[in-house]
């Protein structure tokens, strides 16, 4: 059991820094959505930062998703849900049927796929496509000079509309320059939405233009 009857107050902290960050960037209030990140903890984990208003919520699995929010979007149906995990091609469907937003199309076959499953079901889950800025062997996203060629190919080809794009920086680096890079890949495609930013630097993110931030241990705990 992960209960933590510390999440409203984790919350409310969170927010408070969410409102400095854009005001000191003389950024709108809303500018940008925080997304609840609750992967490893449980429903009652969600269901604490419910309570405490939160309806955005981030998993990096499809399977976890799938058992976790069925009840809980039940009683909540403006419970919004989002990906922020890599995505197999043979899971498209599951999470298409599960998210309302996807942070992690890389490659034209997951596109593909996705295209279909879309097609076939009228779901539209908001797209993001994940830039590799650090160009790390092991990383998920696409890398940085492909990045508008594979846009071009996600709406050319595959017909799918493209909200913004998704990184994460390497760890041992410094983040502003990669949240820098991202935007400016997002700007010359003509794409407003910019998913980055954790726990420990989306205040660096939300100064420079973040919409999405995805934090998870500064309101459920360390993992
Ligand atoms: C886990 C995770 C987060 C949240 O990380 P915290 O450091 O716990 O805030 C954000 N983005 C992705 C892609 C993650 O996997």
């Amino acid at each position: 059991m992960n209960f933590d009857p510390d999440i409203a107050d984790r919350l409310a902290a969170i927010r408070a820094r969410i409102a400095a960050a854009l005001a000191a960037a003389a950024r709108a209030p809303d500018a940008a959505c925080l997304i609840a990140v609750a992967k490893t903890f449980g429903a009652e984990a969600v269901q604490a930062a419910l309570e405490a208003g939160q309806r955005v919520f981030g998993e990096n699995r499809v399977q976890e998703a799938m058992g976790k929010y069925p009840a809980l979007r039940a009683a909540h149906p403006d419970l919004e849900l989002h990906l922020i995990g890599p995505l197999q091609t043979n899971k498209a469907k599951e999470a298409v049927a599960t998210f309302d937003a996807i942070h992690t199309l890389d490659r034209p076959k997951l596109a593909a796929a996705l295209a279909a499953e879309m097609a076939r079901t009228g779901k539209r889950p908001k797209l993001f496509v994940q830039v590799n800025t650090g160009s790390e062997p092991q990383k998920a996203g696409v890398l940085p000079e492909a990045a508008d060629a594979f846009l071009a190919e996600c709406r050319d080809v595959h017909g799918l509309a493209i909200a913004g794009l998704m990184c994460i920086p390497p760890v041992a680096d410094v983040p502003a320059p990669h949240f820098a890079f991202l935007a400016q890949i997002a700007k010359r495609n003509g794409l407003s939405a910019l998913s980055m930013g954790m726990s420990g630097d989306f205040e660096t993110a939300l100064a420079l233009g973040a919409t999405h931030i995805r934090v998870g241990s500064a309101i459920f705990g360390s993992r």
